[in-house]
């Protein structure tokens, strides 16, 4: 997997003082996306253990306090992503026990496959549903469009 940009400190994207990844790599294509140098799975850099281990490093860093981990793109479920990104929730579970995990997608939660659903297993929050542009909102907290949906998966 590749990666976009990496925001050690984020407050826009979800509740509270984040740490925020932008992967690379969409197959969506939403007219009026504004992220579109994410389609490729090529662009950006590799995502490797160091920044693995740099994420957790940042989420346990007990000087900022942050509330969790918001994993975005691109798509974090696009089908070459899921095995480095399910490798990553776990690790984040196992390691930061006390944070939480958002992730946005472009798949319906229900169209997932058997592979992409098993990340649901380890995240907190999943926002699900492609950009529509002819349901934007800029009223809505966490997502760009009514179509999409927060989906609450542990409490
Ligand atoms: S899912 Fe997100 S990154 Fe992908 S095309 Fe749609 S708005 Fe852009």
């Amino acid at each position: 997997m590749n990666y976009q940009q990496y925001f050690p400190l984020d407050v826009v994207n979800g509740p509270g003082s984040r740490a925020t990844l932008f992967v690379s790599g969409c197959e969506h294509q939403c007219r009026g996306c504004y992220n579109q140098s994410t389609w490729s799975p090529d662009s950006g850099h590799e995502f490797d253990d160091q920044m693995v281990q740099q994420i957790i490093k940042d989420l346990n860093d007990t000087r900022i306090k942050r509330r969790g981990l918001s994993l975005t793109g691109g798509d974090p479920l696009f089908p070459q992503n899921v095995d480095a990104i399910l490798a990553l929730v776990k690790r984040v579970k196992a390691e930061c026990p006390d944070k939480d995990i958002w992730l946005w997608t472009g798949y319906q939660k229900a169209e997932l496959t058997d592979a992409q659903s098993q990340v649901l297993e380890y995240i907190d929050v999943l926002v699900d549903g492609k950009f529509e542009q002819s349901q934007a909102d800029p009223s809505l907290q966490f997502r760009g469009s009514r179509n999409q949906v927060i989906h609450q998966l542990h409490q």
